[in-house]
């Protein structure tokens, strides 16, 4: 049995070490009564009840098959069609620092994960399945699921703000057994990472954290984009944060997100107004309202209705709009900017100030008034200096050479790095495909 070291739960004191593990719930949102395992690298052994072993090293050309017994209390398992038998939970345990598990669960795309699997029933026809792997491990899959780009700043920024929120709430699913969900709930964490300009960003990002001037984790909303104003934070949810205030964004401007329309026909819209908030439409002032409302720069309501309100019964992708009527056809037009709550980082303002040049930190602060950010001196600065630096020849050698990628094809690198996966699973997965929308709720 390996050793799991527990995180400690006073987090301004945490170290970020490459040997502590967190728990993380996978295919959370999903119902599955059935998963097929095997695995991509390395050995495992499979436990029953976490403590008896059923089979020790397991690997190539071997698969697990788990599944919910009919009375709901235990999980069946079987390997390569031989079945063992009905256990409250069954654990695969990784023997190295570098195995990979192959998950397809029935119904549900295949992902891929690294560390250990850990599998028990959830009522009746449902497995619980828990990832438990290396916190840093665990950030880079955030990192590649929650962020586009190519440039290594971008993933360098995403892991500091994902690395903070974790350690800030790595009790968020503690009564539940385990440290974090999957899914934007938590952080998005939809595969390892395969990449290694995600891998370099996280890295180079290593034991660093956000912090607010009195030295504490602070909270790291962020979203798709601003839309060229960020949000205060009491605008969107309960408190005022001093670090969390509205900024001008241009950066925002001009990128995927920026910009979009909304036609509503006019009857939904003031009907909507007359029957939900109980407003007179027929009034000339209010309708006007109604009907010309317009922000040059972000307001929080409109005839003291939260636009957050607007936002979720309209499904609009942001608060940031104004509106007009098309003098043709009569509808209502609201024309919008950004995509998300619009509080904190705007991860497309980041992946354009990335690309003007603008440093890292300066970024950060931008979006974080008033924070700074903190190194942890525990780190290993030699461990990450190797690390970036061999990553560094990798990405090289792959752009030289890209139809033959190196990371895709040489073990060692697997060994060394954990970034090896086999060629047809890359090809499969492409986290550029994904949404970028990455809005959370954020418990105050
Ligand atoms: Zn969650």
């Amino acid at each position: 049995m390996k050793r799991i070291l527990v995180l400690s739960l006073l987090l301004s004191l945490v170290a970020v070490s490459y040997a502590e593990k967190v728990k993380v719930r996978l295919f959370t949102n999903n119902k599955i009564d059935a998963l097929y395992v095997s695995f991509d690298l390395g050995l495992y052994d499979l436990f029953a009840n976490d403590s008896s072993l059923i089979e020790p090293s397991l690997g190539d050309n071997l698969s697990v098959e788990i599944k919910t017994s009919p009375t709901g209390d235990g999980v069946m398992v079987a390997v390569n069609g031989y079945s063992y038998g009905t256990y409250t939970s069954v654990s695969l345990r990784a023997t190295d620092t570098a195995c990979i598990l192959c998950l397809n669960p029935r119904n549900v795309k295949q992902r891929t994960y690294e560390g250990d699997l850990v599998v028990s029933a959830f009522g009746k026809g449902n497995l619980r399945i828990i990832n438990e792997v290396e916190f840093e491990t665990y950030l880079a899959g955030v990192v590649q699921s929650e962020i586009y780009g190519t440039q290594s700043d971008i993933f360098r920024i995403q892991a500091t703000i994902s690395r903070t929120w974790a350690l800030r709430n790595i009790n968020k699913h503690r009564s539940d057994g385990y440290n974090f969900c999957d899914y934007v709930h938590c952080q998005a964490y939809q595969n390892r990472c395969i990449r290694p300009d995600i891998m370099l960003g996280t890295m180079q990002s290593s034991g660093e954290t956000i912090v607010d001037k009195n030295g504490k984790l602070i909270e790291t909303p962020f979203h798709s984009n601003s839309g060229g104003q960020t949000a205060n934070s009491e605008d969107v949810w309960r408190s005022a944060l001093p670090y969390l205030r509205s900024v001008p964004d241009t950066f925002s401007y001009h990128m995927r997100q920026s910009d979009w329309t909304k036609v509503i026909p006019i009857n939904q819209w003031l009907g909507y107004f007359s029957k939900t908030h109980k407003l007179n439409v027929q009034n000339d002032s209010i309708r006007k309202e109604l009907l010309t409302f317009s922000q040059p720069k972000r307001k929080s309501k409109i005839l003291g209705i939260p636009l957050t309100r607007i936002r979720t019964d309209f499904k609009l992708k942001s608060t940031f709009f104004s509106v007009s009527v098309d003098p043709h056809s009569g509808d209502v037009v609201l024309d919008g900017h950004g995509y998300g709550h619009g509080v904190g980082l705007s991860q497309e303002g980041t992946i354009r100030m990335v690309s003007l040049g603008i440093s890292y930190d300066s970024i950060i602060r931008h979006y974080y008034t008033g924070s700074q950010i903190h190194r942890d001196e525990n780190v290993s600065v030699a461990y990450v200096n190797n690390f970036v630096t061999e990553i560094t020849k990798i990405i090289e050698e792959d752009k030289a050479h890209p139809g033959q990628k190196k990371s895709k094809k040489d073990d060692w690198l697997g060994k060394l790095f954990r970034v090896r996966d086999r060629q047809d699973r890359e090809e499969e997965f492409d986290p550029t495909k994904q949404e970028v929308e990455s809005d959370y709720k954020v418990e105050w």
